[in-house]
């Protein structure tokens, strides 16, 4: 017998943001979730609920108050100091049988990828990932929006409580600050009795190579259209030579060419860049998705008629592998003549 079910009355539960800390830091996406959450929770007339967990944390809630939240339920603990899938899914999902919230938004990171999962399948509740909008439909179901069939879908879980979904950072923006707001801290325990088969021991903070991609004005992203490693070190050489950041779509990734943390797209990440240039992909709209905020768009691809084609400012139909390297001496030579004061 499943927990949560559909309530047939009026009263709604409220919305919960599951939210994310690493090293006491409030991670961007949480924030941006809380904001949306209140828009929700505001047609709704419900109540915006943060779950947080960690370590030494007193010091963090004003902020989720300041973006929206009426409530914070706090699990601070050493033994909460890392992520702990184990843990963190008992108590969120102690709590959520008690609380029954109508909805429940986790990050699309690292974490929220297995945690929310973890909880949906625990509460017996559907989820859906990697949403790239949230809107209600007119009965006040939740329409969790994600980019298939070459448009948007929405997907819809009537039945079942919470309505689950993982959005990615800069999905939705970053909502205003207003340190006036005040809220409820709901102290919570955490229980000693839980099996800890997996644990989180160290976590190893990476320095990314090159120019990061969200906060890079050139973005150069490549596609399956490389054809092998030595094309991609081709569009790799663009991206070197105007000092823009490296993207790429999955099937880059998947061949190897290039990690994961550098796609673009509805399960990679979002990009605003002045000037966006995609070498070698067609335009499929998981991996635009991920582009909207681009100023200026060009696209390199040897298929005219190809959608990319329909979705930016500028297009170059040719090989890339021919192409590339005219357009590297041209961006030499323009570089060598700059008269520098
Ligand atoms: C749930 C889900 C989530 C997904 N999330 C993402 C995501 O976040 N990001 C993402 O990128 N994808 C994502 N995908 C995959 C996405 O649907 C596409 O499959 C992917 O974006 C296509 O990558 P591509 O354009 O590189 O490859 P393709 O679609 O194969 O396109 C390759 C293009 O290269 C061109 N080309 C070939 N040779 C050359 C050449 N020599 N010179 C120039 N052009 C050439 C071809 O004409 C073609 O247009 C997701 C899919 C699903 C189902």
């Amino acid at each position: 017998m499943r927990e949560i079910q559909s309530r047939m009355n009026n009263t709604h539960g409220a919305v919960w943001v599951i939210a994310e800390q690493i090293d006491c830091r409030i991670l961007t996406v949480s924030l941006q979730l809380i904001g949306q959450a209140r828009k929700l929770a505001d047609e709704l007339q419900t109540s915006v609920e943060v779950v947080l967990l960690g370590d030494t944390l007193d010091g963090q809630t004003q902020q989720l108050f300041a973006v929206g939240a009426d409530r914070v339920y706090l699990a601070d603990s050493p033994d909460l100091v890392f992520y702990q899938p184990e843990i963190y899914t008992k108590i969120i999902v102690k709590l959520a049988k008690e609380r029954q919230p109508e909805i429940m938004l986790v990050g699309s990171t690292s974490m929220g990828r297995e945690l929310a999962p973890l909880v949906a399948a625990s509460l017996g509740t559907g989820l859906t990932a990697h949403c790239i909008d949230l809107v209600f439909d007119e009965n006040k179901i939740l329409e969790q929006r994600v980019p298939a069939y070459g448009g948007l879908l929405s997907i819809i879980c009537p039945e079942w409580r919470p309505q689950m979904a993982t959005v990615a950072k800069g999905v939705f923006p970053m909502p205003e600050l207003d340190k006036s707001r005040t809220g409820e801290i709901v102290p919570l325990d955490v229980p000693a009795d839980i099996p800890r088969r997996v644990r989180t021991l160290e976590v190893v903070h990476e320095e990314p190579e090159g120019v990061p991609l969200e906060s890079a004005s050139i973005v150069v992203a490549g596609g399956a259209g490389a054809g092998d490693l030595e094309g991609w070190h081709m569009i790799a050489g663009l991206a070197n030579a105007l000092n823009a950041a490296l993207g790429s779509t999955r099937p880059a990734v998947d061949e190897g060419w290039i990690g994961l943390e550098t796609m673009i797209g509805q399960s990679g990440r979002m990009v605003s860049p002045e000037l966006y240039i995609g070498v070698g992909l067609s335009g499929e709209l998981q991996h635009m998705v991920g582009v909207t905020g681009a100023q200026v768009m060009v696209a390199i691809n040897n298929d005219a008629n190809s959608p990319v084609f329909e979705q930016v400012d500028y297009g170059i139909v040719d090989d890339c592998r021919k192409f590339l390297p005219i357009l590297m001496e041209k961006i030499k030579e323009y570089q060598e003549n700059l008269v520098t004061y």
